[in-house]
């Protein structure tokens, strides 16, 4: 069995909204395997994007621990936090999340300007990626010169930048066409099979196809899938 690439034990993130607290996770534990496609379903307000912010170092909890590659994240300072970020992880949005004014490839290359490397071997590396993600006559394009499937990839690539072992991704197609969608999925299975841990959010019943593992969220807790179809098909 590979080893656990994350653990989280009695995760809680508590937001407080006036007289009001809202348990976006509520005491979550859990492991998710080196080198697998975990795949979290759950309704809308279920934790999903709280989870992932926290495993990506977005976000601080409120308590418990995340331990991301024998790192315990929760208790790293500000420095640590963002050299954690840099080098272990690759986060891809629903909405792409690209700067408007950029290239695609200075948006790949942008990163490594806070990794101290030279401008030559930044457009090096992000040529590399805009050739690997297929977009390699577009890297002078600008966001809005692009299609949602073509930005998401140059979204996919610019997470692969610092080549770190562990993509997060929160509902990558959800802005997507059914195909550029699946070129996403693909990507991403790939990506599993090249050895990265790969952690996404989704409502796209097709990612399913690409899991090698499921967690299963409602109101901040796991269920197993049992009460999650349950649960789905009352309130369905
Ligand atoms: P999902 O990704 O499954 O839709 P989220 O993690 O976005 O769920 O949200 C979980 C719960 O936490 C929801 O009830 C949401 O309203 C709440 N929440 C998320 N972010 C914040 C925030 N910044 N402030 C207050 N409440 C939040």
């Amino acid at each position: 069995m590979p080893e656990d690439f994350i653990q989280t034990v009695e995760l809680r993130k508590t937001y407080n909204m006036g007289e009001t607290e809202v348990h976006a996770l509520d005491g979550l534990t859990l492991s998710i395997p080196s080198g697998s496609f975990t795949v979290i379903m759950g309704p809308s307000g279920s934790g999903k994007s709280t989870l992932l912010y926290l495993v990506g170092g977005l976000d601080w909890p409120t308590s418990g621990n995340i331990i991301v590659a024998g790192l315990e994240i929760g208790s790293l300072d500000e420095n640590a936090l963002a050299d954690y970020r840099r080098n272990k992880v690759g986060f891809i949005f629903q909405s792409f999340n690209l700067i408007a004014n950029m290239s695609a490839e200075a948006n790949v290359a942008f990163p490594l300007r806070f990794a101290g490397v030279k401008k030559k071997n930044r457009i090096d590396r992000a040529e590399q990626l805009m050739d690997e993600v297929g977009l390699k006559d577009r890297i002078g394009h600008k966001p809005t010169e692009l299609s949602g499937g073509q930005q998401q990839r140059v979204a996919v690539a610019r997470a692969l930048v610092n080549d770190p072992p562990l993509i997060l991704a929160d509902e990558p197609t959800g802005n997507l066409d059914s195909t550029s969608g699946q070129v996403i999925m693909s990507m991403l299975d790939e990506l599993c099979k090249a050895g990265k841990t790969i952690l996404v959010a989704s409502h796209d019943p097709r990612m399913l196809t690409y899991a090698t593992h499921r967690i299963y969220l409602m109101d901040g807790k796991m269920v197993d899938e049992k009460q999650y179809l349950d649960s789905i098909s009352i309130s369905s």
